[in-house]
């Protein structure tokens, strides 16, 4: 019983990285501690970043630590992004971390979407990030869920976030159960999820047994559909702004072909991005209208939902030859709808 006792307080000394006193108590209680099991334990320091207890522990067990292994941590630490374990343990061995190394992990830390570490990183060089590199990590946040990580990023450079990132970061977290965040998410794009998308996320939270999480879910679903009878907004977008969040080498639609001069070459695409998509004949002519005299399109056709949160994308072209803008966009592909000149 009461090497049992021992044994374990040795344990738990090895755990919290004091091996001096899992040592005396070893030979104090006669309890055996091996070589091996001891350079396990430094290893397992090294590998935690716990520098200094792997070198009090190597002093106290008799075991050298070659200073050249303690770099090789360093340099491991460095590339996982550890950058307060690689700070500290280069003045533990008293070998001062170069600027630009750490420089060097910290943009590598943005890149990697690791927001927290790069940022750490350069405040220990006093250096501040470079607004493209938070840009890229920002998105990877919102990519991956982390709202708030992907918001603080934007914060730093004086933007706000692009709406499409924060849908992507809504949708992530609402498929994995996250309902607050998803929510939130969805607010400061000022969007609407789709009921589907908050019914799933509900079904997520009810796996989980987080019964007030899918209550709030399939509450949020059924608003949805009280919401519906709410105007469609258009808000017209280039190209490029559009192949940012579809992506790169998305095309439109169909085949144009110019009936007022028979220009098939220079035709150019104007975009316009919908709230939601109309849901019925009204809505379809309503939209028809507003398309007409707002932005003087009479030809045009919707992919619905062409975001996958139940927004809309009209896609229209102006002939560059003659101007007519009663191009006509010939529809081969499922789920485009062609709204006709009524
Ligand atoms: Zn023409």
């Amino acid at each position: 019983m009461a090497d049992e006792k021992a044994i374990a307080y040795i344990k738990k000394c090895l755990e919290a990285g004091k091996m001096r006193e899992a040592i005396d108590a070893s030979q104090i209680t006669k309890v055996p501690l091996s070589k091996e099991e001891l350079e396990a334990y430094i290893q397992k320091y090294l590998d935690s970043g716990w520098m200094s207890k792997a070198l009090e522990g190597s002093k106290a067990a008799g075991i050298v630590l070659p200073q050249d292994t303690l770099i090789k941590c360093i340099n491991k630490y460095l590339e996982d992004g550890k950058i307060y374990s690689a700070f500290d343990a280069s003045k533990v061995i008293g070998i001062p971390l170069p600027k630009e190394k750490i420089e060097v992990t910290a943009r590598e830390c943005l890149l990697k979407g690791k927001f927290t570490s790069g940022l750490e990183a350069y405040k220990l060089i006093k250096e501040k990030p470079n607004e493209d590199d938070l840009l890229v990590c920002a998105k990877i946040c919102f990519k991956e869920g982390r709202l708030s990580q992907g918001i603080e990023a934007y914060k730093l450079i004086n933007k706000t976030p692009p709406e499409e990132e924060l849908v992507m970061c809504g949708n992530f977290c609402l498929n994995g159960g996250q309902i607050t965040q998803g929510l939130e998410a969805y607010a400061l794009a000022k969007r609407t999820p789709t009921k589907e998308l908050l019914r799933a996320c509900g079904e997520a939270c009810l796996l989980e047994k987080r019964t007030d999480d899918a209550r709030k879910s399939f509450v949020a679903a059924q608003k949805v559909d009280e919401m519906k009878n709410t105007n469609i907004e258009v808000k017209e977008i280039s190209l490029n702004e559009l192949r940012d969040y579809v992506n790169k080498s998305w095309k439109s639609p169909g085949k144009k072909v110019c009936p007022d001069c028979q220009n098939d070459k220079d035709i150019r695409d104007r975009f316009f991005v919908l709230s939601r998509c109309p849901e019925n004949n009204e809505e379809e002519e309503r939209l028809d209208a507003l398309m007409k005299k707002r932005h003087g399109i009479v030809e045009f056709c919707v992919e619905m939902d062409a975001f996958g949160d139940g927004r809309g994308l009209i896609c229209s072209s102006v002939c560059v030859n003659c101007g007519s803008k009663n191009v006509v966009m010939i529809i081969d592909d499922v789920g485009y709808l062609e709204i006709k000149k009524k």
